[in-house]
């Protein structure tokens, strides 16, 4: 192949030569590709087809038929030219081809008059007529002459997704021209025995095959080792990050009793599952490497007591604590759940949200860093450069995949040795779980606090609220308790508080036998808490809330959930919002209520009726929305994947982390930089 000569380039050097130096590619191209986000020479090879077009030679014409797609080369024994009308033109070549005559048509290309003349082969791509004459084809693509390497026909062709400045013809050429000239000369960075123990084509060939594969299997092939070094280099990266991370820890142990005080206090025993998570995570915080968990449970599986466990264990190791949520609502019931378990054990807790006043949050401040107040709960707030602990020991992170990487780190600059314990409600697939929280170590509850029923779930539409509240009646009468939740408006909390006070007045009017709880954002928390613990105790009967409910109040006797403009919520949040009955001893029932217009918002609501299992509901808002939305990952920093599509992927996840490990103490200087360079986030990850 190339002679010893010639420098090989790593990435980082092919992504320092600028595009416009390159033959042929002068300003305007240059800023063509620009919109792509091509500036330089390794965007450019990395840029992978969009899907491919076989057009290698068909075999045999006579088994076509109409509307089928061929391509066939011939030699040109005709030209013709025919004024359609005065602004279309028709462009006839005849080809013959072994003892078939082919026509090939084009509509308005004049020029073609001059490239193509009788008695030069040409190779011609595009959909079959079959009629009296014998075959015509409207060309979609064609080459001139027998070229040694084709480019646009006589392969399996690549087609790129470009912008209409652009045409395929002109990029393929340009991509296959750059690849000629340099694909040698890509520094291949994985090691030899590696490539040899997995089967793996060397760099080079595999991106000259994924642009212009030899045939499918060969582009498979190269796509699998694309996606394997992408892949190994980030779960080498993350291991090494881990390593670091994990060797800052500090040895938590407990001076005093109170976590078993905590246990002592819960109005239940824990579930196996939750002791066995309970256990994980005291090693952790005992052990001098710092922990960084990830715990993952459906809705209302109780991970929340467990978290607020690791933080009484933290606490009474002499550490501060925080707790982070991600909306003010949540954080506010984190708060208040928190409250109560932490005052009559003598633990104090702060509240940190961006609705403080300013006198209020430097007041809290205050405390904080003189470590007066024991815990922090709060949302982005406790992000703040100010904020400022005394001893930070325990950071938990109620993530409810709504935060990123990023923002999960700036908390951890707080304290660099802080443990850390993320939560999260969304059971996402282990394979997928390993990108997003790669780093992370994993718990799960698997298992609900004995007592949960089923819920029975029905839609109806908005016209037939009549039957709703002859259902509500029913039940009420019963002397059950029920929640009402207003359509979430996301473009105006205004307007969604108005409709909820709406729909409480409503309530009242029609049933004015029973008490109507109102419950919306705008309101303060103490508020909040009144009206929470009225419904808790059972004076009031009807709980009215904007979507803000979401999460928090715990009634066993509440057994109708009704979800007004049900179009309008996630999959997940819907799911949440069902979570909130099914906990007493009597069947409870969830009527979502809307207006579905598109078939999305109809699956979702089908979805909902059909499946009961968390794992189960995510995964199909997986497939209706794809894992982007899912992850977050937009936000969640490790979107750098150039090559790899976590979904067609995921099955060399387990194949790369094995890898990663083993070859972990192999690493070339070259494959540290390459990982520097395709993943940042990961060098910047943690400490910043
Ligand atoms: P998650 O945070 O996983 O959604 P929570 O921790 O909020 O779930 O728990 C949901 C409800 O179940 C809470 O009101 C909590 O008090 C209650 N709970 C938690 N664990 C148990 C248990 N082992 N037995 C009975 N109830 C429990
Ligand atoms: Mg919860």
């Amino acid at each position: 192949m190339s002679s010893g000569r010639v420098a090989v380039l790593s990435s980082r050097q092919l992504a320092a030569v600028d595009i416009r130096k390159l033959p042929r590619i002068g300003e305007t191209q240059a800023k063509h590709l620009k919109k792509l986000g091509i500036q330089t020479l390794f965007d450019l090879l990395y840029y992978l087809p969009r899907r491919y077009e076989d057009r290698r030679i068909t075999p045999s014409l006579s088994a076509l038929n109409s509307g089928d797609l061929a391509t066939v080369r011939g030699i040109i024994t005709g030209v013709e030219e025919h004024s359609l009308r005065s602004n279309l033109t028709l462009q006839r070549v005849f080809l013959e081809c072994g003892s078939l005559e082919v026509a090939a048509i084009w509509f308005n290309q004049g020029f073609l008059k001059k490239v193509l003349r009788p008695g030069s082969i040409l190779t011609v791509t595009g959909k079959v007529k079959k009629n009296l004459f014998g075959f015509e084809i409207t060309v979609s693509d064609y080459e001139v002459g027998n070229p040694r390497f084709p480019v646009h026909t006589a392969r399996i062709v690549p087609v790129y997704s470009i912008t209409e400045d652009l045409s395929q013809r002109a990029f393929r050429r340009l991509m296959f021209d750059c690849l000629r000239s340099f694909v040698r000369r890509v520094r291949d960075s994985l090691p030899l025995e590696l490539k040899e123990v997995y089967d793996l084509p060397s760099l080079p060939e595999a991106l000259f095959q994924v642009h212009f594969p030899r045939s499918f299997e060969s582009l498979e092939k190269a796509r699998e080792r694309l996606s394997f070094e992408e892949l190994f280099l980030f779960q080498s990266g993350l291991l090494m990050l881990q390593e670091e991370v994990r060797n800052e820890g500090v040895s938590r142990i407990p001076v005093t009793d109170l976590p078993h005080r905590f246990l002592d206090s819960l109005p239940f025993s824990l579930t196996s599952a939750q002791l066995q998570v309970l256990r994980e995570i005291e090693r952790d915080l005992a052990s001098p490497r710092k922990m960084y968990r990830l715990l993952q449970g459906d809705v209302g599986c109780g991970k929340t007591v467990v978290a607020l466990y690791a933080l009484f264990y933290t606490v009474a190791a002499g550490y501060q604590g925080a707790f982070m949520a991600p909306t003010e609502v949540l954080a506010e019931q984190h708060y208040l759940s928190l409250q109560r378990y932490a005052k009559p054990l003598g633990v104090s807790v702060g509240l940190l949200t961006g609705s403080l006043s300013r006198k209020e949050r430097e007041e809290q401040l205050k405390k904080l860093r003189a470590g007066e107040i024991d815990i922090a709960v709060g949302t982005h707030a406790l992000l703040q450069e100010d904020v400022v602990f005394h001893n930070l020991g325990l950071v938990v992170i109620d993530e409810q995949h709504r935060f990123g990487v990023r923002q999960r780190d700036l908390l951890l600059q707080k304290s660099a040795t802080a443990d850390v314990l993320v939560m999260t409600a969304t059971p996402i697939p282990r394979s997928l779980t390993l990108t997003v929280y790669g780093d992370l170590d994993l718990s799960v509850i698997k298992e609900m606090p004995p007592g949960r029923k089923e819920v029975k779930t029905y839609f109806l539409p908005s016209e037939q609220k009549a039957r709703v509240y002859q259902f509500l009646r029913k039940e009420l009468q019963a002397g059950r308790q029920v929640y009402v939740v207003c359509p979430l408006i996301e473009e105006s909390e205004k307007l969604e508080v108005e409709a909820a006070v709406r729909r409480a007045e409503e309530l009242k009017a029609e049933f004015p036998e029973y008490q109507v709880g109102l419950l919306h954002g705008k309101m303060r928390i103490e508020e909040k808490e009144r009206v929470m613990e009225a419904f808790r105790n059972g004076e009031v009967q009807i709980l009215v809330s904007t979507s803000v409910i979401e999460v928090g109040i715990d009634v066993p006797n509440a057994s109708v959930m009704v979800i007004e403009g049900a179009e309008r919520f996630g999959l997940a949040q819907l799911h949440q919002l069902r979570g909130r009955v099914g906990r007493g001893a009597s069947q409870s029932y969830c009527i979502l209520v809307g207006n579905p217009q598109t078939d999305e918002a109809r699956q979702r609501i089908k979805v909902l009726l059909k499946y009961s299992d968390g794992f189960k509901i995510a995964e199909e808002d997986l497939r209706l929305r794809g894992p982007g939305e899912l992850l977050g990952t937009r936000q969640h920093g490790f979107s750098d994947f150039r090559v790899v599509d976590i979904f067609r992927d995921a099955c060399l996840l387990p194949k790369t982390r094995e890898a990663a490990l083993k070859f972990r103490e192999k690493l070339s200087k070259e494959l540290l930089d390459e990982i520097d360079f395709r993943f940042p986030e990961l060098k910047n990850g943690i400490k910043c």
